[in-house]
């Protein structure tokens, strides 16, 4: 056992059923709300923009939601993931703590957003919706989705927020190369990207501006239908699968729970996918986990945002959810590298922050990306620029270890690879990244 550097699961061990955290939260969740009328929102609200088999699972209070045989035929291509013992990084720092790592950039896109992309290109199959929109910042969602659409035939519009579509052209032709088309946003496309442009001239864009075009385009064709890559409890839930296989992987480790378990926050979906199975964990007395989330300190939102009521995007046509929010205007610095930019907080990962389950730290991206790098000089992997967020809290609880002399067992959720975002490591290394 001591020499195990890896598990890798069966195949017949992927998840059957997704975790939904709702059914165990010591108080419910704040429901969505109607924009207009802001009562509590019905599954008639959300039929223009979703199919019914995923507004089911939006609104769900189940706890075990049963992953159909299409989808866990189409996880068999990259799950299980590996959970990894990082023993060279250990050594490296000097660390008396035990590290591991759930690593989900063996995924064909290279993050765990293929986790709910299949899904819910499926779900949408089934009710005949063969058009998909959607929007995506540096391109991961994007590729996800458009991966997934292929699979089921279905047809993939992307609007790419403009800085990323100009500075990041590798992402944009992955998605291309999948069959998806691809507009930067805001555009001339849609009535929300013209007003969006005369307001804002010169706006490199936003998640908030791309996912109003993509909800207009969805609205305006009963054929359509919207996707979103993080944030919804839907996603939260098919992220679920990553969790569920890590506490089997440390199992077999012959760990019995993680002291501490860091991951990376943009809309909480990773976050939420590693940590609610440990968190029910902690809820049933079984386990005693110390999750963290780590967020980018430009986009602060669970350490600096208020807990509210807010839109979706720029244009408030979604619907309004309870969430830590920097408000649905908030337009990132383009100038930083580590992507997770988003305005809001998934409200189930808001709502269990809020209730004290779990807490947050946020990180500036020179120490994200220095982590990034002796985590890549040790493990060999080059994680994604939002998973070095994660790798630095991790990092900074491993060198307390070191001091205190204890020896926590650390999970670090690597919610990615990094090989497409090696222009943002060239600035880190030439020492041109700013200390945001
Ligand atoms: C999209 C993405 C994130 C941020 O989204 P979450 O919903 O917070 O998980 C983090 N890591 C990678 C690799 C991503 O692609």
């Amino acid at each position: 056992m001591a020499e195990l550097t890896k598990v890798f699961l069966d195949e017949d061990e992927i998840p059957t059923h997704w975790y939904n955290i709702t059914a165990d939260l010591p108080t419910p969740p704040p429901p969505h709300l109607h924009p207009g009328t802001q009562q509590p929102l019905q599954a008639e609200d959300l039929a223009a923009l979703f199919p019914a088999g995923l507004i089911e699972q939006e609104l769900s209070t189940e706890r075990w939601i049963e992953i159909p045989e299409k989808v866990r035929e189409i996880y068999r291509l990259w799950r299980p993931s590996p959970l990894h013992r990082a023993r060279r990084l250990e050594q490296a720092l000097g660390t008396t703590a035990r590290i591991y790592y759930k690593y989900e950039g063996e995924s064909p896109v290279g993050s765990h957003k293929t986790n709910s992309a299949v899904p819910q290109a499926f779900y949408n199959r089934e009710a005949g919706r063969m058009r998909l929109t959607t929007e995506t910042g540096a391109g991961q969602w994007g590729s996800a989705l458009a991966f997934a659409t292929q699979i089921f035939g279905q047809s993939c519009e992307v609007w790419q927020v403009r800085s990323t579509f100009d500075s990041k052209p590798y992402r944009r032709i992955l998605m291309e190369t999948y069959g998806a088309s691809v507009t930067a946003s805001p555009s001339d496309a849609t009535q929300a990207g013209r007003a969006l442009r005369e307001r804002f001239p010169d706006t490199p864009g936003s998640l908030g501006m791309a996912i109003s075009e993509a909800i207009e385009v969805a609205a305006s064709d009963p054929g359509a239908s919207y996707a979103l890559g993080s944030v919804l409890n839907h996603v939260t839930l098919h992220q679920s699968v990553i969790g569920q296989e890590a506490i089997k992987q440390l199992a077999k480790f012959g760990e019995e729970a993680p002291d501490f378990l860091f991951a990376c926050a943009g809309g909480g979906s990773n976050l939420a996918g590693i940590s609610f199975p440990f968190l029910r964990e902690n809820i049933e007395g079984r386990m005693n986990v110390d999750v963290v989330a780590c967020e980018p300190a430009a986009a602060p939102s669970l350490t600096e945002g208020e807990y509210r009521y807010d839109f979706g995007d720029s244009s408030q046509m979604t619907p309004l959810l309870k969430m830590y929010t920097l408000g649905a205007d908030f337009v990132p610095d383009p100038v930083h590298a580590g992507g997770l930019r988003y305005h809001g907080m998934a409200p189930l990962v808001s709502h269990a922050y809020h209730e004290g389950l779990l807490r947050a730290i946020a990180v500036k991206q020179r120490e994200a990306f220095a982590a990034g790098v002796e985590f890549a000089r040790a493990e060999g992997i080059v994680p994604a620029s939002e998973s070095n967020h994660a790798i630095a809290g991790a990092l900074r609880q491993a060198r307390q270890a070191a001091e205190d002399g204890t020896s926590p067992v650390i999970l670090i959720g690597v919610s990615g690879s990094g090989q497409l975002d090696l222009p943002a490591y060239a600035e880190y290394l030439s020492g041109n990244m700013l200390d945001a």
